[in-house]
């Protein structure tokens, strides 16, 4: 890995004090972010952030290389209930997760104090530190990485959606004809690729912040090793009488969000429903047995995915195409 940060990095790294837990809350923890073998987190601070989409737009132009680019007319697939799902008229859609929006910011008016407050809250992939979309595809697609960032290989990818079922937020997002499916069995298998934020891993591996982060002029998030962020979360919700989420749900994540209000209340207030996650209670999907025998029977798979990845890289390498891959 290589150990360097951007200006930008360094000077937020430089306020961030070497990640002390004294400090107020800090963007980012320069020595944590470029050590691969500690869990990454990220600490987001709802009542700093003012819904300016920065953050938004930054991961958009930041990750358009990686976004979606399929080829028309669709083939039909067999069955037929298979749904297509087609954002390519709807890239600019920035009010909930699609193939090319892998971040957006939910809006929840509540009462705090006998008043009516706004808050607006950045949501996306949260994360997981055990996390069921990697350890339950059937084809090895998604993985996760030494220090924590979970990504799904759009060259492996089939789209079967298996990630977003398993997933307590149901996050990723599925962009029909484009992929590998349609180099294998397009009219019987999959039907594309499935999509979400990546932590914006090759810029961490150079040492550099995720986009959104650097974007942000309210400070609102903060990247560190994930005991870190942790007890920098319950110590800002100690002086502020705050909240936390994202600790414990779903056996622990790395996205900890620290609330002034509690977030039955903030869950009920969102909108939620398709490319709009819940703020409510996730149990740990992968602490019951069915799930972890399903887990371990699925793991061949990954093998075999991982060889039609490298036949599917052959042919756009003969047809004269670029990969959007880096591994
Ligand atoms: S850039 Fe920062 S303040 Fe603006 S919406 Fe995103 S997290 Fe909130
Ligand atoms: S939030 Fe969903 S998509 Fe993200 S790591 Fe967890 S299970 Fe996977
Ligand atoms: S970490 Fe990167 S991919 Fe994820 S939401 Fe932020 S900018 Fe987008």
């Amino acid at each position: 890995m290589t150990k360097k940060l951007s200006r930008r990095a360094f000077l937020k790294g430089g306020m961030a004090a070497a990640c002390t837990i004294a400090a107020s809350s800090a963007p980012v923890c320069a020595s944590s972010i470029t050590d691969d073998n500690k869990q990454l987190a990220t600490l987001i601070d709802i009542s700093k952030c003012i819904g300016c989409e920065e953050c938004v737009f930054a991961c958009m132009d930041s990750n358009a290389d990686k976004f979606p680019n399929p080829q028309k007319p669709f083939p039909k697939m067999i069955p037929k209930r298979v749904p297509v799902m087609d954002w390519t008229g709807k890239q600019d859609v920035t009010d909930r997760l699609t193939p090319y929006n892998w971040l957006y910011i939910q809006h929840a008016t509540v009462e705090k104090g006998g008043k009516e407050i706004d808050l607006t809250i950045p949501r996306r992939c949260m994360h997981c530190v055990n996390p069921p979309c990697v350890k339950l595809c059937p084809w090895g697609a998604a993985r996760q990485y030494r220090n924590g960032i979970s990504r799904i290989n759009s060259g492996i990818c089939l789209g079967g959606a298996k990630c977003k079922t398993v997933c307590p937020w149901k996050i990723p997002e599925r962009q029909t004809g484009v992929g590998l499916y349609l180099d294998i069995l397009p009219e019987l298998a999959g039907n594309g690729v499935m999509y979400k934020c990546d932590r914006c891993y090759e810029k961490v591996a150079h040492g550099e912040l995720p986009a959104c982060i650097e974007a942000c002029p309210e400070d609102v998030q903060t990247i560190g090793s994930r005991d870190d962020i942790i007890k920098q979360a319950h110590k800002l919700a100690k002086e502020t009488n705050g909240y936390i989420y994202g600790e414990k749900e779903n056996g622990g994540t790395n996205t900890i969000y620290v609330s002034p209000v509690p977030f039955e209340q903030l869950d009920k207030a969102v909108e939620k429903g398709k490319g709009k996650p819940h703020l409510g209670p996730a149990k740990d999907s992968m602490a019951t047995a069915n799930n972890l025998a399903v887990a371990m029977l699925i793991a061949p798979f990954a093998g075999v995915a991982a060889a039609a990845s490298k036949f599917y890289k052959h042919t756009k390498n003969e047809k004269g195409e670029a990969s959007n891959e880096s591994e």
